[in-house]
């Protein structure tokens, strides 16, 4: 059985997603930036939330986590590790723990770098993965408190995951990160097509988000340090791999 997914546009241009698990009734969202269209969300669908995956602790993915928790007394999943900076957390789960919606069971995957202690969320049956601000669609998060190792490594691993995963990110950041993946690579035709669907998307005000990983490896540069052609188009042909990226994470910071 797979979950049924829902992404809630909040605020300006964060998402948070809601699992429904229809055999159980179990239901979860990620992050909550507010808690008002989640909760719309939930009304309409006449479910009740039961589980708060929480990534990362940054305001706008926790800031309507206390009054979920309050009206629904949802349990809390997020890393134990950071618990300082987070809110109550029911479940401290760590890098390949597992977490139980209804009948799915996912893994938890740390993703540092953006922050040291982000962690995604993998569900196979369900082929989907919530990467908040790690991997994110044509980009990644901006590198506030890990290196571009950190980054690099946790970026590796998500793209292991199957290529038919949904990835589920943070932000509505879709179309400026095309806008700088093309000055990367300029002759990606899979690129090019990808760009030219986000525009046409955001032109008629629907979501770029959630992607798949297919589509993250054939475009997102940050996931292409490794390709012989970009490392050749930034004069970097001897160099590694997490050099590579830290030269693309370096650009697209002075985008
Ligand atoms: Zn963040
Ligand atoms: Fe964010």
């Amino acid at each position: 059985m797979v979950l049924e997914l829902v992404t809630v546009p909040c605020r300006a241009d964060n998402y948070a997603f809601v699992l429904h698990d229809p055999q159980t009734g179990a239901t979860a969202v990620v992050d909550v930036p507010d808690a008002a269209p989640i909760r719309a969300t939930l009304a309409e669908r006449g479910w009740g939330l039961t589980d708060i995956l929480i990534t990362h602790h940054h305001n706008d993915h926790i800031d309507g986590v206390a009054e979920l928790v309050a009206e629904t007394g949802a349990k809390t999943w997020g890393n134990g590790a950071d618990a300082a900076r987070l809110p109550h957390l029911d479940h401290d789960v760590r890098d390949g723990n597992s977490i139980r919606i209804g009948n799915e069971t996912g893994q938890v995957i740390e993703v540092s770098g953006h922050t040291i202690g982000h962690i995604a969320f993998h569900f196979p049956q369900s082929a989907m993965a919530f990467t908040a601000d790690s991997l994110m669609a044509l980009g990644c998060g901006r590198l506030f408190e890990g290196t571009p190792a950190q980054m690099y490594d946790s970026l590796t691993r998500l793209a292991a995951l199957p290529p038919e995963t949904i990835i589920g990110s943070g932000h509505e950041y879709t179309a400026s990160n095309a806008k700088f993946a093309l000055t990367i690579e300029p002759g990606n035709a899979a690129l090019i097509s990808r760009s030219k669907a986000i525009s046409a998307a955001r032109a008629e005000g629907r979501p770029t988000v959630p992607s798949t990983l297919r589509d993250e490896l054939e475009t997102n540069p940050f996931l292409r340090a490794h390709i012989p052609t970009v490392k050749t188009h930034l004069g970097m042909d001897l160099a590694p791999d997490v050099e590579v990226f830290a030269e693309i994470r370096a650009r697209k910071d002075r985008f």
